[in-house]
């Protein structure tokens, strides 16, 4: 068995939202298709991955390195020693065969769209859904079958008011979420208070279905700040106040304010969210880790930051990715973990989840097919084979 073609194609997934640090305008996304010789269905069998939203596609690094380093492997350097499948760790080693550790910059996500693929093709090997392969192996068997989401949005628009707002939020507890998020801080914060209060009004009051998102936007004064203007509202958490870099300020903030805070999104390797958790000020008993597999070197990376996570004292049922796609989902299934994101309104078709699958109070099941469950969704498998 063998790799016979690697294709990368850019995608746009842009749109006029905003939050408080960048507009989508531009944002696109790198598909890439891996094909192997082994044939099913008359078709050959091909891997699928992409690399979430909000980091751009990675053209230029998968064309001009980590592309043709994996394809010129020899096979037994990616298969397992059966050689019926592919081994993950082996094609990643590949992967990142000649790169220096640190600094790693967007490489990790170069690197994590390929490893999406390659588990991909793993699980359509095995003839199962990821999430369960993911569970047999890592998990005692003991996978979800269905998985918490919320719904992310609440973005800024011009001209969108607090009744806009609260009509976006309505149309998501209308497909069945129950807890939303919204973003804040690139308005006046007395403007964000109006905004959080109007969602809080659909919501009957109850903070524990609203989490708000800074998108690392505030200085301390002003992350402290805010968060002791919100804290009256008891709010599910308050997501990446400052830099996702600032440890330091996380850790101050977290003394200041009392309730669930959530970051991780921009931490793409397993040392730094090591660090957030070493140095970050983060709580095990109440905080929400939110590291995306497809943009931190992918789930073979995963798994090591969720093992060097749980020997610093955390649950898994603590972690909840970002990006809002199936391989999230696939995975926040399959390792057990606290929920995953979800976009019903935006960065279509990647995310989104399998077609005939319903959210139901605020939970939503997996496809039952081969992989990581994208040729059940009908927009998203048409933007791959067209790869
Ligand atoms: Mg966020």
């Amino acid at each position: 068995m063998r790799i016979v073609a690697v294709q990368e194609r850019p995608v746009p997934i842009a749109s006029q939202i905003t939050n408080a640090y960048i507009d989508f305008a531009q944002m696109n996304a790198s598909v890439v298709a891996i094909e192997t010789d082994v044939i099913r269905d008359g078709r050959p069998l091909t891997g699928y991955g992409f690399n979430s939203n909000g980091r751009y596609a990675q053209s230029g690094l998968l064309r001009e390195r980590f592309i043709p380093r994996l394809l010129a492997a020899q096979p037994d350097e990616l298969l397992e020693d059966r050689g019926d499948n592919f081994d993950p760790e082996r094609v990643w080693s590949v992967l990142m065969r000649n790169e220096k550790p640190g600094g790693h910059g967007e490489r990790s996500v170069a690197v994590g769209v390929l490893d999406m693929a390659i588990w991909d093709l793993v699980a359509k090997l095995a003839e199962q859904p990821l999430y369960r392969l993911l569970a047999e192996r890592f998990n005692e068997g003991a996978g979800d079958e269905t998985v918490a989401v919320y719904a992310a949005g609440g973005y800024y628009l011009p001209g969108k008011d607090e009744k806009a707002l609260v009509e976006e939020l309505k149309g998501y507890l209308d497909l069945g979420y129950t807890a939303t998020k919204i973003k804040i801080g690139a308005a006046p914060l007395a403007e964000d208070l109006r905004r959080i209060e109007a969602a809080l009004d659909l919501l009957d009051g109850d903070g524990s279905r609203l989490a708000v998102d800074a998108n690392g936007r505030f200085d301390l004064d002003a992350a402290i700040g805010c968060g002791d203007a919100i804290t009256p509202y008891r709010l599910r958490w308050y997501e990446e106040p400052g830099d996702p870099l600032d440890y330091a300020l996380n850790a101050a903030l977290a003394n200041s304010y009392e309730l669930p805070l959530a970051t991780g999104e921009n931490l793409f390797s397993m040392q730094d969210s090591r660090n957030l958790v070493r140095f970050g000020g983060m709580r095990p008993d109440r905080d929400v880790l939110q590291m995306d597999p497809s943009l931190s070197y992918g789930l073979t990376e995963y798994l090591r930051t969720l093992a060097v996570i749980e020997e610093q004292g955390w649950s898994r049922r603590s972690v909840v990715p970002h990006g809002g796609h199936q391989f999230g989902l696939s995975i926040a299934a399959g390792l057990g973990l606290g929920g995953n994101e979800s976009y019903p309104g935006v960065f279509q078709p990647f995310g989104g989840f399998a077609d005939e699958l319903d959210v139901h109070d605020g939970r939503v099941g997996l496809p039952d097919v081969p992989g990581i469950g994208f040729e059940a969704n009908s927009d998203l498998i048409a933007v791959m084979h067209a790869t």
